[in-house]
């Protein structure tokens, strides 16, 4: 498992994938990488540690994620971030975190000394698709609402059940509402649920050209940022 790269292209950043304890939802219903979850804690310290040393501090950007929520790793990881923060002369972090942390993350902003980027996977705007079918446990009563919590948000395109109606206005919404976004494209894996080709297919001739945005990033296949072996998302 990959769990260090760097983006060079849009937003140039290094990029870590840690290890945590289990992700406290667990039920998203596409979701199989919680399996990268551990319950032993001194084993994430450790190989966490390993990770966090590769970092150069090339671009002055960290993201970390973890097949959760930030607030899920260690307290010896989060100390040890701050550390190489420091060390590297990192002026940005990205974490990412389910919508239910969102008052959880003042105080863990306060646990650093540069800005955080939170990032949340939405998924869809549709609620009925989001909560009864992706099973994700997230509501809110308007897309404000998210983005007074998180700038950065995460749509999931591609399902079968999934309509262009409602791609078209997580689109639109994304575009409004939210300061960078990140759009991935499901891709079969473990679970139940199905990707839907021809989907994919009109959003990539209908949407494709969002990639030129500098604050929209389009993930069509899992491993795009270039690590683990699926993406990863709170
Ligand atoms: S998608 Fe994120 S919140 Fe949902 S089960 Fe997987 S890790 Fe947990």
């Amino acid at each position: 498992m990959e769990r260090y790269s760097v983006i060079e292209m849009k937003n140039p950043r290094e990029m870590l994938l840690l290890k945590s304890r289990p992700c406290h939802w667990g039920l998203c219903s596409f979701c199989d990488y919680i399996s990268d979850n551990d319950v032993n804690v001194q084993e994430n310290i450790r190989m966490n540690k390993k990770v966090i040393k590769r970092v150069t501090g090339i671009h002055r950007q960290l993201e970390i994620i973890n097949s959760g929520s930030c607030m899920e790793l260690p307290n010896e990881t989060l100390s040890d971030i701050q550390a190489i923060v420091t060390e590297k002369a990192i002026e940005k972090l990205y974490f990412e975190a389910h919508y239910q942390y969102k008052h959880e993350l003042e105080a863990f902003r306060k646990r650093f000394t540069v800005p955080i980027v939170f990032k949340t996977g939405i998924e869809t705007f549709d609620d009925d698709f989001r909560n009864k079918v992706l099973k994700k446990g997230v509501y809110f009563n308007a897309p404000s609402e998210v983005a007074s919590h998180f700038e950065s948000i995460c749509l999931l395109v591609g399902i079968q059940g999934q309509t262009k109606a409602m791609i078209h206005r997580d689109i639109e919404i994304l575009l409004k509402n939210f300061k960078y976004g990140c759009i991935n494209i499901f891709q079969n894996n473990s679970t139940p649920i199905k990707a839907d080709k021809d989907l994919i297919e009109w959003f990539h001739n209908t949407y494709g050209a969002l990639e030129k945005l500098a604050n929209i990033e389009i993930l069509w296949h899992n491993t795009d940022f270039g690590v683990g072996g699926n993406s990863h998302e709170a």
